[in-house]
C-alpha cells in the first residue's frame, strides 16, 4: 500500500509522562503504517524545556504561526515538586500559556461521543463544544484584605495624568476588595476565534455574560461580540444556516441543560473554567475531551484537554503494562491532520483522519474499550483492555 503524502510539516510538540509514551504508540500504531509524516519536531518534555531554558517553547509556538497546524502532547507544569524531581534550573511557566501568548487564542473544547456511553445530562446527544477567553478577569486580579474603617476607591491615571476616581465602599469595618480587567484587544480577538470556528464548524454560537449587572465591564463583552457580528459575520452565518445568540449567564446555564447540544458555548474566563469542567464531566470523562487553540492569527493548535497522567506514569515506570486512554490524544492527532488536508487541498490526508477517528469511535463501540470507559459503559458484553490491546482493536478496524 502507498502511502499518503504531506505537502507542509505539522508541528509536532511531544511532551511528558504517559501521554509521551502514548504519543510514541499513536504515531507507530496508527499515523507511520499509512502516512508520509512529514513533523517538524520540538521536544516540549520538561527535562528539553530545562536544557533549551524554555526556548524550545517559544520556537514551537513561532514554527506554529509559521506552518498554521501544530499538534501538542500533555506537558508538565512545572511546582515545587517538580523542580526537585527535574532538577530544573527554575520553575518554568506553563508551556500552554506560553503558547497562547504568542498564538493569542481562544480554547475550544468538545467531548467525544460515544453510543453506550451516556452523558449524566440525558438529553444532550451531540457535542457542546464550550470556548474559554483565556485572558484576564479574576486570572489577573489584584487583592486586599482590608483591616478596618475607610474608604475602598477604583482610580485610573490616564497617560497625561488625568484621573478617573469611582469609590467601591465605604468601610464601617474590616473586608475585602478586587481588582480586575481586560482589554480590548484581547476580547476582540476571542470575538474573532468563537465566530470563525463557528463558521468553521458549521455550529450555532451562544455567548453569555452578565451585563444587566455589571454594565460597563460585561456589557463590553457583549457590545463588541455584537459589533463585529453585526458588521462582519451576520451574512456568512445566514449563508451558512447557524446563529449568533447572545443571553445572561444564568439563563444560558439554565438552557444548556434542556437542549440536545451541537453548538458552541463562548464563555467569559471564569465561567469558562467552571463550566468546561461541569460539561466534560457530565458528557463523561476527561480521556474524551479535545481542545484546539484558535489563533485569530490563523493558526490551529490541537491537543488532549487531560494532562500527562502521571498516577499511570510511576506504575508504568514500575513495570505495569500502560492500561490509559489514548483517545483525546489520537483525536489530537486526527483534527490536526485533517486541518493540515484541508489547508493543502490533500483530500486523502482528511479523509484518514476521519477514517482514524471513526475507527476509534467503532472500536470503542464494539464494547473494546479502556477501564475508565468500561466504568461508565452500558454497552453490552464489554471487554476491558490495555493500551497496546486497544491500539490493535483500531488498528485492525483502520
Ligand atoms: P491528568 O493528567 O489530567 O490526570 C488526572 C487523572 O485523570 C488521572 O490520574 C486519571 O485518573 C485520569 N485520566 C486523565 N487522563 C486519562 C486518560 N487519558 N486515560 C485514563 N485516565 C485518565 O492530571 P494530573 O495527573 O493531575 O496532572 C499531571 C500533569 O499534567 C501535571 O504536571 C500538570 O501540570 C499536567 N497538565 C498538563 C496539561 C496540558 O499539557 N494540557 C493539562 C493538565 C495538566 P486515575 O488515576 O484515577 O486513573
Ligand atoms: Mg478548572
Amino acid at each position: 500500500m502507498s502511502k499518503i503524502q504531506m505537502t507542509t510539516p505539522l508541528v509536532e510538540m511531544d511532551g511528558d509522562e504517559m501521554t509521551r509514551i502514548l504519543w510514541q504508540m499513536i504515531k507507530d500504531e496508527l499515523i507511520l503504517p499509512y502516512v508520509d509524516l512529514k513533523t517538524e519536531y520540538y521536544d516540549l518534555g520538561l527535562k528539553h524545556r530545562n536544557e533549551t531554558d524554555d526556548q524550545v517553547t517559544v520556537d514551537s509556538a513561532n514554527a506554529t504561526l509559521k506552518y498554521g497546524v501544530a499538534v501538542k502532547c500533555a506537558t508538565i507544569t512545572p511546582n515545587a515538586a517538580r523542580v526537585k524531581e527535574y532538577d530544573l534550573k527554575e520553575m518554568w511557566k506553563s508551556p500552554n500559556g506560553t503558547i497562547r501568548a504568542i498564538l493569542d487564542g481562544t480554547v475550544f473544547r468538545a467531548p467525544i461521543i460515544i453510543k453506550g456511553i451516556n452523558p449524566v445530562v440525558s438529553c444532550w446527544k451531540k457535542p457542546i463544544t464550550l470556548a474559554r477567553h483565556a485572558y484576564g478577569d479574576v486570572y489577573k486580579n489584584v487583592e486586599i484584605k482590608v483591616p478596618g474603617p475607610g474608604k475602598a476607591e477604583l482610580v485610573f491615571t490616564a497617560a497625561d495624568g488625568t484621573e478617573t476616581r469611582e469609590t467601591i465602599h465605604e468601610f464601617k469595618g474590616p473586608g475585602i476588595i478586587q481588582g480586575i480587567h481586560n482589554t480590548i484587544a484581547s476580547i476582540t480577538s476571542f470575538a474573532y476565534a468563537c465566530f470563525n470556528y463557528a463558521l468553521e464548524t458549521k455550529q450555532d454560537l451562544w455567548f453569555a455574560t452578565k451585563d444587566t449587572i455589571s454594565k460597563k465591564y460585561d456589557h463590553t463583552f457583549k457590545d463588541i461580540f455584537q459589533d463585529i457580528y453585526d458588521s462582519e459575520y451576520k451574512e456568512k452565518f445566514e449563508k451558512a444556516g447557524i446563529k449568533y445568540f447572545y443571553t445572561l449567564i444564568d439563563d444560558a446555564v439554565a438552557r444548556v441543560v434542556k437542549e440536545e447540544g451541537g453548538f458552541i458555548w463562548a464563555c467569559k474566563n471564569y465561567d469558562g473554567d467552571v463550566m468546561s469542567d461541569m460539561v466534560s464531566s457530565a458528557f463523561g470523562s476527561l480521556s474524551m475531551m479535545t481542545s484546539v487553540l484558535v489563533s485569530p492569527k490563523g493558526a490551529f493548535e490541537y491537543e488532549a484537554a487531560h494532562g500527562t497522567i502521571q498516577r499511570h506514569y510511576y506504575r508504568y515506570l514500575e513495570g505495569e503494562e500502560p492500561k490509559s486512554n489514548p483517545v483525546a490524544t489520537i483525536f489530537a492527532w486526527s483534527g490536526a491532520l485533517k486541518k493540515r488536508g484541508e489547508l493543502d487541498n490533500l483530500p486523502e490526508l482528511t479523509a484518514f483522519g476521519e477514517k482514524l477517528e471513526k475507527a476509534v469511535v467503532d472500536t470503542i463501540e464494539s464494547g473494546v474499550m479502556t477501564a475508565d470507559l468500561a466504568r461508565l459503559s452500558v454497552i453490552e458484553n464489554a471487554k476491558t483492555v490495555n493500551t497496546k490491546e486497544f491500539f490493535a482493536a483500531i488498528r485492525e478496524r483502520l
